[in-house]
């Protein structure tokens, strides 16, 4: 296992968003990526901010664009 950063896909009903740079230990044999828990946190957080903004703004297309990181 070794520290690194991987683009973690976001795919929620509606819309899907990767969000880049995220930490995580990555598996030197296969690759396989897991989370610490404060990054799991974080990434809840965002998703609950960007369900939040797609409720109320209805514009997924912009959303679309933005990157977000972690
Ligand atoms: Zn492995």
């Amino acid at each position: 296992m070794k520290k690194g950063k991987t683009t973690y896909k976001l795919n929620r009903p509606g819309y899907h968003l990767p969000i880049d740079d995220v930490p995580a230990w990555i598996c030197s044999q296969c690759n396989e990526v897991y989370f610490e828990e404060n990054v799991v946190d974080n990434i809840q957080n965002v998703i609950k901010i960007l369900d939040t903004q797609v409720n109320l703004s209805g514009n997924l297309r912009q959303l679309e664009r933005r990157s977000f990181k972690i």
